[in-house]
């Protein structure tokens, strides 16, 4: 085993499915993620994430990316880690991702704040990259590791748009066809 491997599969996925089956009670609470999550406190906002939380006016998720090496820089920040660069702007990406990781929350802490599914979602362009956002229009259950999701927004307030996500279907894909010349 090396230190680059992914971590297995969510763990706790085949106990869960074991506890649905014994008690009806439990499955009961494996419902259907609402389409439009309950209404979270708004994000504070500053000088430096205020394009990120209006990005979605148009639909769009932006996050800033370095002029000169293309890097993208989450959470923002004025230099570019990669190459220390100032030339770090706000730049519009794919809103396409994959499921690094996820939790349910069941437990209401809050009044009306439950349920949801909180997930870590890898961008498309770039594997280092992992946004923190609700997965919505989906079953809780039917959540997994690497499942393809593409941005939603929530709009909360005129200046803010809460990214979330949305299962997606796996984009088409050109494949080269196998070398047959030895066939
Ligand atoms: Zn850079």
């Amino acid at each position: 085993m090396n230190g680059n491997s992914r971590p297995p599969h969510h763990p706790g996925a085949g106990a869960r499915s074991d506890l649905m089956q014994l008690d009806p009670g439990l499955a009961a609470a494996y419902f259907d993620l609402p389409a439009t999550p309950p209404p979270f406190p708004l994000p504070a906002r500053s000088t430096d994430s205020e394009f990120f939380w209006a990005s979605g006016r148009d639909g769009v998720l932006r996050m800033m990316r370095c002029a000169d090496c293309s890097y993208i820089v989450h959470q923002p920040s004025p230099y570019c880690p990669g190459c220390g660069s100032a030339h770090v702007a706000a730049a519009a990406l794919s809103g396409r991702g994959t499921v690094y990781s996820f939790t349910v929350a069941v437990q209401t802490f809050v009044p009306g704040l439950a349920p949801y599914c909180l997930a870590l979602v890898q961008l498309e362009e770039q594997a280092d990259v992992r946004l923190m956002a609700r997965l919505v229009d989906v079953a809780a259950a039917d959540v997994t590791i690497d499942m393809p999701v593409a941005v939603a927004f929530i709009k909360m307030s005129d200046q803010v748009w809460v990214p979330c996500f949305t299962p997606a279907p796996v984009s088409p894909r050109v494949t080269e066809p196998a070398n047959q010349e030895n066939l």
